[in-house]
This record gives structure tokens, C-alpha cells and sequence, in this order.
């Protein structure tokens, strides 16, 4: 994907300045979502760069990740898992906290949703500080599954949360970056 293709996707990613906490410039990928071009390009390039890469498996992380990991899993011809806030699975979990640029927060993971040495592709819309990211590869790798790579619509790399990714030897691939937080 060249340059321009990205910033063409990256009007659609809509701005909100202190929201949820002033400082923070939330990055509302649901306009993205809602344009067929722009939603359909996204997903084709998050998929696309794990074609031919031996992965089993896709998870995403609640809920913004959902609407992509089940493209991208469909798109790949591979299952999904839902890697979910606190309290909404209904069979036995694995849980981790973590927290985020704007918070504390708990996911959870059923015990038996990955198949033992399953390679997963970790899925969300954005990462930022990386510790929902760090904590579903925690969930996902106690499930009995490892996580070779993991792919974003949006990369805040001042933040760090890729390079800790990669750090830890993911794969990281983002279609879209934006500076600052
Ligand atoms: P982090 O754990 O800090 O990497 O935060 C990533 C998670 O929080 C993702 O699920 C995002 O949807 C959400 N998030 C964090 N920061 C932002 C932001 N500036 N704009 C939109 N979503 C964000």
C-alpha cells in the first residue's frame, strides 16, 4: 500500500480532541468502518500481509477489533476468537488485567477456544501503549496458542506499544500511523 492509498484512508479516521479525557485525541475508526471503500481496503491490507504466513487462527479484542478480526479471519479462511471484556463469556475464562492510555481494564479468553500451538493473529482497530495488546497475547499464549504477529488499522508509535510488541518477537503490521497521542 503506497503512500497515497494511505492517506486517502486516513481522512476517514475521524478526530475527536479530549475525548475520553482531555489530552487524549481519540481516533474513531467507526467513520472508516462506514465507508465500503475505506473499510474493505483496510481489511484487505491487514489481511494480505499474513497471507501465506502459516497462521491458524485470528482473535480480536473487544469490540472494535471484532468488526475487523472477523473480516480479516473470513478473508483468510481462518476461525476467530474473541478475546472480550471482563464478565461477558459464558463458559470457564482465563483473565488478565492491564492498563490503558486512559484506564484499567480486564479481558478474558475461554479456556478452550485455541487449539493447543495454534498461531494467532492478534487483531484490534489501534495500538497504543500496547497493554491490551500484551494482555491478550498473555490470554491467548495461557490458552495454549502463540502469537506470531498482530495487525492494526492505526499505529500511535509514540506511544510504544508496537515496539513492545516487537520487543516480544510479534510481528507487528499497522496500515495507518498517526504522531502523538
Ligand atoms: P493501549 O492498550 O494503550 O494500546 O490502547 C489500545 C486500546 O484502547 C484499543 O482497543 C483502542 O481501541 C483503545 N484506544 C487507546 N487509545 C486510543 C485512541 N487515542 N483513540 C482510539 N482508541 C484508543
Amino acid at each position: 500500500m503506497n503512500d497515497l492509498v494511505r492517506n486517502d484512508l486516513a481522512q476517514y479516521v475521524r478526530a475527536i480532541p479530549d475525548y475520553p479525557r482531555k489530552g487524549i485525541i481519540f481516533r474513531d475508526v467507526t467513520t472508516l468502518f462506514c465507508n465500503a471503500s475505506g473499510f474493505r481496503r483496510t481489511v484487505e491490507a491487514m489481511a494480505g500481509a499474513f497471507r501465506e504466513r502459516g497462521i491458524d487462527m485470528v482473535a480480536g479484542i473487544d469490540a472494535r477489533g471484532f468488526i475487523l478480526g472477523g473480516a480479516i479471519a473470513v478473508e483468510l479462511g481462518k476461525g476467530f476468537v474473541a478475546v472480550r471484556k471482563r464478565g461477558k463469556l459464558p463458559a470457564e475464562v482465563y483473565r488478565e488485567e492491564y492498563s490503558l492510555e486512559y484506564g484499567v481494564d480486564e479481558v478474558e479468553i475461554h479456556v478452550d477456544a485455541v487449539p493447543a500451538g495454534s498461531r494467532v493473529l492478534l487483531v484490534d482497530d489501534l495500538i497504543a501503549t500496547g497493554g491490551t495488546a500484551m494482555a491478550a497475547v498473555k490470554l491467548i499464549e495461557r490458552a495454549g496458542g502463540t502469537v506470531p504477529a498482530a495487525a492494526f488499522a492505526i499505529d500511535l508509535p509514540d506511544l510504544g506499544g508496537a515496539k513492545g510488541l516487537r520487543d516480544k518477537g510479534v510481528d507487528v503490521f499497522s496500515v495507518l500511523s498517526f504522531e502523538g497521542d
